[in-house]
């Protein structure tokens, strides 16, 4: 007897580290400077001269502390500090930019939108645009090396002045179509409101430009409507703090307005106190378009293979749950229509079968000996 997917689809199933390895991911939300490898800040450094006040590599890992909570996300951003130091190079973007499209297709991720902010890494008077260039010359030729498409997004930064975001605004309106499919607000959220960059993202917007904002991570539901309806974002960073407000929690859904949601990076920051009082699940079952992704995958120690894992550790996927957020975060890729149509009936096949032949597997192991 063929089994089929809806014959399946509410089975309670033991997935393994495998099963999630092997699974087709997107990553639409993971920072450039918070998901280097530890080895190559090392090399960098010593490359180029840098003193990171480390003289081994377990002293920088104790300095930069991957998966370390904090007391809040402004002591979280203060770790990206390390980082940045050796990241004010061309061929320090490049490089960073290209390992983390390997490392992505290491473990199947076949879409990834990479996000930064230009104007730090301006220290050593790269321009602008040729910060941008760096990252998307790495990522041009890690598609062709490894398969992994992907885009660049631009964060403008909330505790840098609204000045610095019209500009990068300006640049992410220069390059649309050239690599950037984006813009960001990142950075501090408490006592920095998005409407203060509201002529970055009235450039942004006249240009149609794709907008993903930060919010509702450090402050409450009012960040995630002002993102939504002044500064025209398509997306929500996190949106951890939405379930605070029911009527915004349906407008997101009624809208489909994505959410990339970042497991272990809201435990880290103290947006939530820990797995079990986050709101993935209840999201879940209301329907709303979650998406998993990684945040940053050194200072969260984390990969998108461990965030399903804890996913499921958390919330009990069953193999419905784990479609849906599959096919939520093709559905949520900044990409063209068309692309996405194929890009949505290929994966959507292929996440399917693998769910169905897992659950042939564990029905099979499962069946007394004959
Ligand atoms: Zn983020």
């Amino acid at each position: 007897m063929t089994i089929s997917f809806d014959d399946i689809a509410s089975e309670p199933l033991d997935f393994d580290r495998d099963f999630f390895h092997r699974l087709a991911k997107t990553d639409l939300h993971v920072h450039l400077d918070g998901s280097m490898r530890l080895e190559t800040i090392m090399e960098l450094a010593e490359s180029d001269g840098i003193d990171l006040g480390v003289s081994t590599i377990d002293q920088l890992q104790e300095k930069i502390g991957p998966g370390q909570r904090y007391k809040s996300l402004n002591e979280y951003l203060k770790g990206f500090e390390t980082v940045l130091k050796v990241l004010q190079t061309d061929h320090s973007l490049y490089r960073s930019a290209y390992e983390l499209a390997e490392d992505a297709a290491r473990e199947n991720i076949g879409y990834m939108e990479v996000r930064y902010s230009p104007i730090l890494h301006t220290r050593r008077k790269l321009s602008l645009a040729a910060i941008l260039e760096s990252v998307l010359s790495a990522l041009r030729d890690a598609e062709r090396d490894f398969g992994v498409r992907s885009g660049v997004i631009v964060c403008g930064i909330r505790n840098i002045s609204p000045a610095v975001s019209l500009r990068l605004a300006e640049l992410a309106v220069a390059f649309k179509n050239r690599g950037v499919v984006g813009f960001d607000l990142a950075g501090s959220e408490y006592n920095y409101p998005a409407k203060d960059h509201l002529a970055a993202f009235s450039l942004i917007l006249s240009n149609n430009v794709n907008v993903t904002i930060h919010a509702g991570e450090a402050y409450g539901p009012d960040s995630i409507h002002q993102a939504l309806h002044y500064c025209g974002a398509h997306r929500i960073g996190h949106g951890t703090r939405l379930r605070e407000n029911g009527d915004l929690l349906n407008y997101v859904n009624d809208h489909r307005v994505p959410l990339e949601m970042c497991l272990s990076s809201n435990v880290q920051t103290c947006a939530v106190n820990d797995f079990e009082e986050h709101p993935f699940r209840f999201y879940l079952d209301l329907g709303l378009r979650v998406t998993v992704n990684t945040d940053n995958r050194l200072i969260t120690n984390t990969t998108m293979t461990d965030e399903y894992v804890l996913a499921h550790k958390y919330f009990e996927l069953s193999p419905r749950d784990l479609l849906d957020l599959v096919m939520n975060g093709v559905k949520s890729a900044f990409i063209p229509h068309e692309l996405k149509r194929d890009f949505i009936k290929r994966i959507k096949e292929q996440t399917k079968k693998q769910l169905v032949a897992f659950a042939e597997k564990s029905r099979r192991q499962s069946e007394p000996d004959a």
